[in-house]
């Protein structure tokens, strides 16, 4: 016999399941090797690549990216 007592303790179980869903669903994020490290000069940030195909190299591209960018472009013209 289903009782509302009964209803209300399944949805508490279905709500907890979610929460542990989404938990998982976090570590396999931490696990997919999102987490990097800025490669830019004394910077070493550590940021999560949200990028959808994971290729995302500088914590910001406006920063360390940019910053990079302008010295490969006067390595360039110093050696040309
Ligand atoms: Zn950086």
């Amino acid at each position: 016999m289903r009782t509302p007592a009964a209803r209300a303790r399944r949805q508490a179980g279905l709500a907890r399941g979610t929460l542990a869903h989404s938990a998982s669903e976090c570590l396999l994020t931490l696990e997919a090797g999102r987490i990097k490290a800025c490669p830019g000069e004394r910077c070493g940030w550590i940021f999560l690549d949200e990028s959808p195909n994971n290729r995302r190299r500088w914590c910001s591209m406006a920063t360390c990216g940019n910053r990079d960018k302008a010295r490969r472009h006067y390595a360039r013209r110093k050696a040309g």
